[in-house]
């Protein structure tokens, strides 16, 4: 009997997590489990490691870091320690993701699949592969704190400044909906024979998983060397109690600018970034909290930094490609890449202690605080008159909570190539050392 004969008669749903890595709020997988039981069939959890992001960049570096691939490999085993306590599994590879998937696919027998949407060109391509496969897909939208349909108007036109964007979410009222919970229980896996030929099938595709063992600094702002900051879903969420019971909502606006030290800022980008953590639950948290012990203007100021999250989100669904363009949204020329000033700042020996200290930080922790986040790039951009894109592919590399929408967003914004009518973001160094780091400790730390 053929394979699609026998897979006929055992129908299924594939679920494919992406930056998603996570069980509970997740819209896409509830979407899955409604489909599978619809039609009275499996689920198959799937995940690929992309052998893309080990391809090496046009500036002279892989794309993805030691760093964020430990940090991806956390997440996504956690992701697999609570599918199996659900009684499932989570098929997991290394390969091309469209190619891989597609021969999945035919060995199940063509089932349905879904996944997150994700609205950055790189992945629209690979979902547009797989329909031109004939693959029956599904995409859901699921990593805004506010649903598209919660907008005033489409998610195509939202205000191009963040303010106008802020304001008008503000005079509609407009509210995060509730978190979906975790599953109790999920369908059923494929039979063993099917799961057998799945992976048979994928094993022409797949390679090896890399291991990645990093070491991260113990001075790092973000301490995930420590167990309370492992990259799991559960991890994430005793994260998130814990900020909330040292009521670290409230002094949110007046710590949030400090460079060391864990308690300053949220510390949910990393979690938010692989998807362990959804931003429907951490706002849940901080108005749960605000409800116990009231709300202010620091804890009111979380949710407008999630709204900026949100809004870079949606200026790609607005803009598309031309964020990508070297230009950006503006015609101003690019200046030349310098390759060794370039690798002097990536290296983090521009000469400026603070902007070195910086580079320094992010080299050996995969970490950085908004504030030196902004002052390295303006130091690169704007200092060095180097190519934004470079410094955007070095923080892609870098940073464990590398998120696509975030970095092209805040990179283009700080370039003055951005939808900000202001052109010139350029952060004066000597001002934000005395400002941010008058005793020297920052400097001190990472010399
Ligand atoms: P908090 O200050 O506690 O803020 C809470 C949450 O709000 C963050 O976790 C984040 O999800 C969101 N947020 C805060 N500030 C911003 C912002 N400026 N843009 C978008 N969202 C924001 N953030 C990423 O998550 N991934 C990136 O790849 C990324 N690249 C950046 C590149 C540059 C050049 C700059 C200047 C900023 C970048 N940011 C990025 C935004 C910001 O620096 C981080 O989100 C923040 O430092 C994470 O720390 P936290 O979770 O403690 O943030």
């Amino acid at each position: 009997m053929s394979t699609a004969a026998n897979t006929r008669s055992a129908p299924g749903v594939v679920y494919w997590f992406r930056n998603d890595l996570r069980l509970h709020d997740t819209p896409g997988l509830a979407r899955a489990v409604a489909l599978a039981e619809r039609i009275g069939g499996w689920l198959l959890p799937v995940h690929v490691h992309d052998e893309a992001w080990h391809d090496p960049t046009p500036w002279g570096f892989a794309r993805t870091g030691l760093h964020r691939l430990a940090w991806q490999q956390m997440a996504v085993e956690s992701l697999g320690s609570g599918l199996h306590k659900l009684g499932s599994q989570l098929l997991h590879w290394r390969a091309e993701p469209v190619a891989s998937l597609h021969a999945l696919l035919d060995t199940l027998g063509q089932p349905e699949l879904v996944c997150e949407e994700i609205a950055a060109p790189y992945e629209q391509t690979q979902l547009a592969q797989l329909r031109a496969l004939g693959v029956r897909l599904h995409s859901v939208w699921q990593s805004t704190l506010i649903a598209p349909e919660a907008l005033p108007c489409p998610p195509e036109a939202v205000p191009d400044t963040f303010t106008h964007f802020r304001q008008l979410l503000e005079r509609h009222r407009v509210h995060a909906s509730a978190p979906l919970p975790a599953p109790e229980a999920l369908p059923p896996l494929p039979s063993p024979e099917l799961l057998a030929l799945a992976e048979r099938a994928l094993a022409g595709h797949a390679r090896a998983l890399p291991t990645a063992q990093v070491r991260v600094d113990p001075r790092a702002a973000f301490p995930w060397h420590r167990p309370e900051c492992h990259g799991g879903e559960a991890a994430a969420l005793a994260h998130l109690a814990h900020y909330c019971a040292r009521g670290l909502p409230h002094t949110y606006k007046a710590t949030r600018n400090e460079l060391t030290g864990v308690e300053g800022s949220s510390k949910w980008s990393p979690w938010l970034a692989t998807g362990a953590l959804s931003p429907r639950t951490a706002w849940a948290a901080i108005a749960a909290f605000e409800a116990e012990h009231g709300a202010t203007p620091s804890s009111y100021w979380l949710f407008f930094e999630l709204l900026w999250r949100d809004h870079f989100r949606w200026l790609h669904r607005k803009h598309g490609l031309r964020l990508y363009r070297a230009q950006g949204l503006g015609e101003a020329p690019v200046p030349a890449h310098n390759a060794r000033a370039f690798a002097r700042w990536c290296q983090g020996e521009t000469g400026d202690a603070f902007i070195d200290a910086g580079m320094r930080e992010l080299a050996a922790t995969g970490f950085l605080s908004n504030r030196m986040r902004q002052n390295v790039a303006s130091h690169l951009i704007h200092e060095l008159q180097g190519d934004w894109r470079a410094g955007a592919a070095w923080f892609e590399a870098r940073l464990i909570d590398h998120d696509v929408y975030s970095n092209q967003g805040n990179w283009l914004y700080l370039s003055g190539r951005g939808t900000d009518p202001r052109a010139n973001r350029r952060f004066d160094s000597a001002r934000q050392t005395q400002m941010y780091d008058p005793g020297g400790h920052y400097r001190a730390l990472w010399a």
